[in-house]
């Protein structure tokens, strides 16, 4: 069984009740981060897992909303471990950059630390590896693979499959529909999905807004991706415009339109547990 845990399921507008873009995978002895949005660590927290328990990070892309909390996973693992502890982070090339950049944001909070702390004598440790595909893990009975996605005019922007006990589940992160997800994704239990509304968001007279439409999939092109992957479950996170529970039902109904399997949505924390279908 792979428990696949909704930490954030907002987006780049801030929501008292929505953290930003983070997925917790559990996978065999694995805890895995996918995305460190707004809030990342308080939603972890609540089911129990701490920075310094993530065995990896992994970052689909290099949009803000999805590493604000970056920052924030480095600096806590840092200070709440007491032996050297990197951070693996496995995330588009560009990642190593980002990550040196932060470091040298937190250079005087780093110095304040090793100067007050006796125990405390190095900078935070972070490991990063910048991939486009192929396998980036395979131990612990786990696999986990990493394939291009369609994000343009961000990129390069990456999915991950993870692959446990028989059962996988892939996260698409951002992406319009494409042929290298449908590989990563094909044959999945479960495939979790980042979507807008575009019959909503093209409503709002506000240009800046509209602009996300060209570079998000849609409910239904998530579930069309879904449909022609063969994928069990289709988990749906990152909502713009925001989730209203009364409205839970009209996009269940837009996924149902492109997707007969199961479809799962709903507020953080919502957690669902895959396991591998019956073959045939
Ligand atoms: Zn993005
Ligand atoms: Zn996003």
């Amino acid at each position: 069984m792979i428990e696949v845990t909704l930490l954030g399921t907002g987006s780049p507008m801030v929501d008292p009740n929505r953290a930003g873009p983070a997925t917790l995978v559990r996978a065999g002895g694995l805890t895995l981060l996918v995305d460190a949005g707004r809030g990342v660590l308080m939603r972890a927290a609540a089911v129990g897992v701490g920075a310094a328990d993530v065995t990896a990070l992994l970052l689909t892309h290099l949009h803000s909303d999805h590493i604000t909390d970056l920052t924030d996973v480095i600096t806590t693992r840092w200070i709440t471990t007491f032996t050297r502890t990197p951070l693996r982070v496995i995330g588009p090339p560009g990642t190593a950059a980002v990550v040196d950049a932060i470091l040298t944001a937190l250079a005087p909070d780093i110095g304040y630390r090793i100067g007050h702390h006796a125990d405390i004598t190095e900078p935070p440790s972070v490991e990063v590896e910048e991939v486009t595909d192929g396998v980036v893990w395979a131990g612990d009975g786990v696999r986990i693979s990493v394939g291009p996605t369609d994000h343009r005019p961000v990129e390069p922007t990456i999915g991950f499959r993870v692959e446990f006990g028989g059962a996988s589940v892939v996260l698409a992160g951002d992406s319009v529909p494409c042929a290298s997800l449908d590989a990563l994704a094909a044959g999945a239990d479960a495939l979790v999905h980042t979507v807008i509304r575009k019959d909503l968001v093209r409503l709002v007279p506000n240009q800046r807004l509209r602009d996300i439409l060209d570079y998000h999939s849609s409910v239904e092109q998530a579930a069309n991706t879904a449909a022609r992957a063969g994928v069990g479950t289709l988990i749906l996170t990152h909502y713009v415009p925001p989730l209203a529970a009364s409205q839970e039902d009209a996009w269940r109904a837009l996924a149902a339109t492109e997707f007969d399997g199961t479809v799962e949505l709903g507020d953080d924390l919502h957690r669902v547990e895959v396991t591998a279908r019956p073959a045939g």
